[in-house]
């Protein structure tokens, strides 16, 4: 009889009450569950050798024209080349080599516009002939380096802390147009932030006011 004496209006209010609050609920779980889709899943993975192409449009400020005579198709390289461009605040380099002109200059043209970057590499590959660390470490870019034997085998960069760029690829015209190589892509996720940590504790270790610069006995 209480119900009855409801008038139909506020029924109404109720009704569109409860259905906005059910959908407010469904959508709360499909924006998790999309999340937790997004975390758990590599966005991409890239293969090599990719073909000799020219990606020098991309590092220029303004895309212009290229007569240089190689193709500029999308390959694996230009994929690579786009994302680590992508960085906007930070980009942290820690690879085993370093001697890829076009990933160098893609290097070189994120510390240009203004992005920290911070290079982490094997202090014997390094010395290298074709190693780019020398034109980092003029252009202003710090880069610290492993004090022992063993190699800094790493092969894995960290674009503003937020996306992970790591597989087998030397970071060498080789690896890049030459070697059968795997990169996978990884956003956002409890593994990004192992690798941010093992940066850190990396780029901690080799801090050149621990160098020693004496074998040890
Ligand atoms: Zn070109």
């Amino acid at each position: 009889m209480l119900l009855m004496a409801v008038p139909v209006p506020v029924w109404r209010g109720l009704l569109l009450a409860l259905g906005f609050s059910l959908a407010a609920e469904g959508l709360y779980y499909l924006i998790r569950s999309l999340n937790r889709l997004c975390q758990q899943w590599p966005a991409q993975v890239l293969f090599f050798p990719a073909p000799v192409t020219c990606v020098r449009p991309l590092l220029l400020s303004s895309p212009g024209h290229c007569d240089c005579g190689l193709s500029h198709r999308e390959s694996a390289l230009s994929c690579l080349t786009r994302l680590l461009l992508s960085a906007r605040h930070s980009l942290d380099v820690c690879v085993f080599t370093i001697s890829s002109l076009e990933l160098s200059s893609t290097v070189l043209v994120a510390h240009s516009r203004g992005v920290r970057v911070r290079v982490i590499t094997d202090s014997d590959y390094m010395a290298l002939a074709g190693s780019q660390v020398g034109s980092f470490r003029r252009a202003g870019i710090e880069v610290r380096h492993d004090q022992d034997t063993n190699y800094m085998h790493h092969k894995f960069a960290l674009i503003d802390g937020l996306t992970l760029v790591t597989g087998s690829l030397n970071w060498s015209a080789q690896g890049i147009f030459g070697n059968k190589e795997n990169v996978i892509i990884i956003k956002n996720t409890d593994i990004v932030k192992a690798f941010v940590e093992e940066f850190g504790q990396l780029w901690n270790e080799y801090d050149p006011a621990k160098y020693s610069f004496s074998p040890k006995k």
